[in-house]
């Protein structure tokens, strides 16, 4: 039988505005690096477009390191068409500033080049481009969670949407655990109640895989 193919996005991305400076959140990674393992495991051929952070996934992954949004759309675009299943669980940065410069900007400068426009939204991006594959974006919201997350799922014409809570300390970002409601274009909701993000990615990949592949 063929292999699934999985791409899986996962980490921050750094917007630089000069060599030393750039914009950023609190992501490691490492939900998206479970899940890339877990669809390993499960028998998937994954590649992983991985932002920056300490976090690596193992040598069977076919990793891809990036370090913009704009790199981390041109990496995923190069491989998208080629792809069964994209699993977008990248912190993507939302702005960046409309100027890089070259040279490091002298402090009492910055306020003035400090003007900022937003990124590429990859995953909408690619949805347009879709043919065959499937789509599942995650959501880090800190209210309103699922009303969020379903916007989000048509907004971007997504097959599904994994949505948490990154307000409570004990999930999400940087922590080991974390908690998800994976919502499907057709309205099911399924819940992963709190769990180690490994855990949670193997129950996840099985799910999905049941969803969208049986
Ligand atoms: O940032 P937002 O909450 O809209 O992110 C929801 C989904 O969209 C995530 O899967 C994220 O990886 C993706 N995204 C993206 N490009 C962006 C922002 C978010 O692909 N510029």
């Amino acid at each position: 039988m063929k292999k699934i193919k999985c791409l899986v996005t996962a980490g921050p991305t750094r917007e630089f505005f000069d060599p030393v400076r750039f914009i950023s959140n609190p992501s490691t990674g490492k939900m998206g690096i479970a899940i890339a393992e877990a669809a390993a495991k499960f028998g998937w051929e994954v590649s992983l477009v991985l932002g920056p952070t300490n976090e690596f996934a193992s040598q069977n992954i076919h990793t891809i390191n990036v370090v913009s949004a704009d790199d981390m759309l041109t990496e995923s675009s190069k491989l998208f068409a080629d792809t069964d299943i994209l699993i977008m669980t990248a912190a993507v940065s939302d702005m960046r500033p409309k100027i890089t410069n070259a040279q490091k900007v002298k402090k009492d400068a910055l306020k003035m080049l400090l003007e900022f426009e937003q990124t590429p939204d990859i995953l909408k991006t690619l949805s347009q481009q879709k043919t065959k594959q499937i789509l599942i974006g995650f959501a880090a919201e800190t209210e309103n969670i699922k009303l969020y997350a379903s916007k989000k799922l048509v907004e971007k014409n997504l097959d599904a949407i994994a949505a948490n809570s990154v307000a409570d300390k004990n999930t999400g970002f940087a922590s080991d655990n974390n908690a998800l409601i994976l919502i499907t274009k057709s309205g099911k909701e399924i819940n992963f109640p709190t769990n180690s993000k490994r855990e949670l990615a193997k129950d996840l990949i099985k799910t999905i895989s049941q969803e969208f592949f049986s």
